[in-house]
């Protein structure tokens, strides 16, 4: 789950970060308040839930409360990467001498939970990644022992040399990757961590993403789900028990289980489709759970195809064929759908599909390519053999 800045900085504040102060406004009159207030230059930013606003154009200065009004009628509303801007951070303006990186993830490679730190920070910290990855350190840090002060100084005096900077840096290092652990984030990251002129570290950026899997342990993080800002479709899902991710393609995929899903998306993909959402119905099935796949598959004016992949298991084929039986009853789709049915009640499943004109296919890979056919699209039958 993604979380607005000024949502993180308030979670970074709590861990002691040094973060100047702001408030969120949702209209240009309460920016103009919220700057009088501040009664200093501030800043004004966008709260979508996308990176790279500055470069957007929805992080600006203003000087004064009728310029903070100004700027703030402007960034409202604004688009960013497809998301309008609903509400805005007014916080205090600070001069800036120097920006870096740091951030906490998890990293797969290093299998463990890893803070990274860079003197090239500010906005293009992917491309530094990318192009020089030598100027990102990195340190993973061990589950049981936690981060020791010894650590995070020597992370912090590979991005500052002067002593009292890093001795600074360090401290917010150790409150980033407390604040992390204790909120089962899957990242927690400030960029830039600033130095001012006067030599004060400051954190005036804050992006925390927390673990779905793990929200049920913090019903006060589960709060801060801003419904307005994330993909109807998913919000939808997830009410249902639907794991779904929306994607740009045409083929609207139903499959049961994670793992098939890849699978399914993997093969459309081979065969030269392109799917329009990974869609796991997952493992116990009930007809209800397909009627809501089936709708909000549907929903989606880019799907021009349906394909079902269906292993059954503890998911039973003749549930999966009754939702399906349901969900054709209740609208009538306009585009074809293909359905690969094999496993528990397969034989009690193909008879219910029968009734309603579907003839399940039993393997996967000739279902992938009926489907992409239906969409309208000559399949690419790939060179290699198929297992
Ligand atoms: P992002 O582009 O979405 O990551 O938004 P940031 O909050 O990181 O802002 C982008 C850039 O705007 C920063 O890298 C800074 O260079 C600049 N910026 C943000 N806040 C301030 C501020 O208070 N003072 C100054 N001088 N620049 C700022
Ligand atoms: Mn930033």
């Amino acid at each position: 789950m993604k979380i607005h800045e000024y949502q993180a900085r308030e979670i970074f504040r709590a861990y002691g970060m040094p973060v100047p102060p702001g408030d969120v406004c949702a209209t240009a009159d309460e920016v103009k308040q919220a700057a009088a207030r501040i009664g200093k230059p501030v800043v004004i930013k966008a709260q979508v839930h996308v990176g790279g606003r500055g470069k957007a154009g929805g992080v600006k200065i203003a000087k004064t409360p009728a310029e903070a009004w100004d700027v703030g009628k402007k960034i409202l509303g604004m688009d960013i990467k497809g998301l309008t801007v609903k509400k805005v951070l007014v916080a205090q303006a600070v001069d800036i001498a120097s920006e870096a990186y740091i951030g906490v993830i998890v990293d797969r490679q290093a299998k463990g939970v890893t803070l990274m730190a860079s003197a090239a920070g500010g906005v293009d910290i992917e491309e530094v990644a990318r192009e020089t990855p030598e100027k990102i350190v990195k340190l993973t840090v061990d589950p049981l022992l936690g981060i020791n002060m010894f650590q995070a100084r020597q992370l912090a005096y590979a991005i500052y040399s002067d002593t009292k900077i890093a001795g600074q840096a360090a401290k917010v290092l150790v409150q980033l990757y407390k604040a992390f652990w204790e909120n089962d984030c899957s990242l927690a990251e400030v960029n830039p961590l600033v130095v001012t002129p006067g030599g004060e570290v400051l954190a005036i950026d804050a992006k925390i993403n927390i673990d779905d899997s793990a929200l049920y342990r913090h019903p006060d993080l589960e709060a801060l789900r801003d419904l307005d800002a994330e993909v109807p479709e998913e919000v939808a899902a997830r009410n249902a028990g639907l794991s779904f991710v929306k994607l740009d393609g045409n083929i609207g995929c139903c499959v049961n289980g994670a793992g098939l899903a890849m699978a399914t998306m993997d093969l459309v993909k081979k065969f030269g489709g392109d799917p329009a959402n990974f869609l796991d119905i997952g493992g116990s099935s009930n007809p209800e759970k397909v009627v809501t796949a089936m709708r909000i598959i549907t929903k989606d004016p880019n799907v021009k195809a349906i394909l079902f992949n269906i292993f059954g298991g503890i998911t039973r084929c003749d549930d999966v064929a009754n939702g399906l039986k349901a969900a054709l009853a209740e609208f009538k789709p306009k585009v074809p759908i293909t359905v690969r049915l094999t496993g528990t009640n397969e034989a009690e499943g193909r008879k219910i599909l029968e009734s309603i004109g579907i003839n399940a296919k039993s393997l996967m890979v000739d279902a992938v390519q009926t489907a992409i056919e239906s969409a309208g699209v000559n399949p690419v039958v790939p060179s290699e053999t198929l297992v």
